[in-house]
């Protein structure tokens, strides 16, 4: 039977809606039903007149991405994510759970700014070349994976970002990690901290591995911390990860 439905994965952006594309102000526009969870839902307040909205707290994932499935088959859904949908967020569970019930209307996975971007902007130019993105939460991932990666990561010379730090249950993760990077990398590594990035209370700090930790009670799990590389310097309250242009021109 063919479907009138379509499913959307939008990437809502960091917080303010100018750092939200065009494209997912207008699938959301042009949605029947928006899924998502609070506190996304408070930053596209604005687009939700007339709108059909199914909210839901953090953990309620997978029950919000089989709704959407099931509402999809007949209507237009867009399911939100913060920042992009690809980075530790939505498009994956929706993907999953429209396999698994073989899902017969199109899917569109609809990109968004995402908080290493946007952290990265506010803190200058810090990441610049090769980065790793990794997430300190153990909800779905067990610690010693992430310990792991992190010794991994630790010793090479990535610019290191750090997603989700910390949680109510988890507050000593982020300890944890710099503890390890620590151990590898020069304390006066350049460290960009900034908690609501274009958000209302935004709080952008520039610090050094050495010292990071004494920020530790600012950082949350709406904070997201760039450690940056052997390159990276601080100049005028902002960090520059140099690329390598200063060995071959003069300027
Ligand atoms: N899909 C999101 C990430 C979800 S994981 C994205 O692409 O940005 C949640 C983590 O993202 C938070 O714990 C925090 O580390 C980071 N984050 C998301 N939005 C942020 C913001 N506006 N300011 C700072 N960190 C943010």
């Amino acid at each position: 039977m063919p479907s009138q439905g379509k499913l959307y994965v939008v990437g809502i952006g960091p917080g303010f809606l100018d750092y939200m594309t065009i494209k997912a102000k207008e699938v959301i526009l042009g949605s029947e039903y928006i899924i998502g969870n609070d506190l996304y839902l408070e930053q596209i307040k604005a687009l939700l007149d007339g709108k059909k909205v199914i909210s839901g707290g953090m953990g309620t994932e997978v029950e919000k991405a089989k709704k959407a499935v099931k509402l999809a088959e007949s209507h237009v859904v867009s399911v939100i994510s913060g920042g992009d949908a690809n980075v530790y967020g939505m498009a994956g569970i929706v993907l999953e759970v429209a396999q698994k019930k073989g899902l017969n209307v199109e899917i569109e996975v609809v990109p968004g700014v995402t908080a290493a971007t946007a952290v990265g902007s506010r803190l200058g130019a810090p990441i610049m070349g090769d980065f790793v993105v990794i997430s300190l939460s153990d909800l779905l991932t067990p610690w010693e994976v992430i310990e792991k990666r992190l010794k991994s990561v630790a010793s090479t010379d990535f610019v290191t970002i750090i997603y989700n730090p910390k949680s109510r249950k988890r507050n000593t993760n982020f300890q944890k990690a710099i503890k390890i990077i620590r151990e590898h990398r020069s304390k006066n590594v350049p460290v960009g901290i900034v908690k609501n990035c274009m958000r209302d209370g935004e709080n952008v700090i520039i610090t050094t591995l050495g010292e990071v930790l004494e920020y530790d009670n600012i950082v949350n799990m709406r904070t997201t911390i760039i450690i940056g590389n052997s390159e990276s310097i601080i100049w005028n309250n902002k960090i520059i990860t140099r690329r390598g242009y200063h060995r071959k021109y003069t300027y």
